[in-house]
């Protein structure tokens, strides 16, 4: 099944997408923020003291789409840099993987957030 644009025309969801099914509350997860535009939640498998993915609620492939969205970036960011002062000590590594060969797995844009004592250099 493809992306289908919803009742109100504005969110766009897949439901054959992970994402789509823990912001519809399908699949449990550890939030940290939510909002109108974006929620944040625990990686399941942490990469870093403080592992959190900030992920859009409309359905946009990766970064590059999100990007058509200047606002709803600018948000992603906005709120990746308030859960790594809430978490860690405000400093933060903001990583898109875009793409299969960059380690991008699924395909509904997120943020990873990683942040809590020194990242090594090439860390995810
Ligand atoms: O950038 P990439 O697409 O590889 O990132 C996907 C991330 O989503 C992984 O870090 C994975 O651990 C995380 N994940 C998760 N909960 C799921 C499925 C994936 O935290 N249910």
């Amino acid at each position: 099944m493809g992306t289908s644009v919803n009742r109100n025309d504005t969110l766009r969801h897949d439901p054959d997408c992970i994402f789509c099914r823990i912001l519809a509350g399908e699949i449990p997860s550890d939030r940290v923020h939510e909002d109108e535009k974006v929620i944040a939640f625990k990686d399941l498998h942490p990469q870093a003291p403080v592992h959190v993915l900030v992920v859009p609620r409309e359905h946009r492939r990766d970064v590059t789409e999100l990007a058509e969205d200047p606002a709803l970036l600018a948000h992603t960011a906005t709120v990746a840099a308030k859960v790594a002062a809430e978490q860690a000590d405000g400093d933060f590594r903001l990583v898109f993987n875009t793409g299969a060969s960059a380690g991008q797995t699924v395909f509904h844009v997120h943020a990873h957030v990683l942040a809590g004592g020194t990242l090594a250099e090439g860390e995810l």
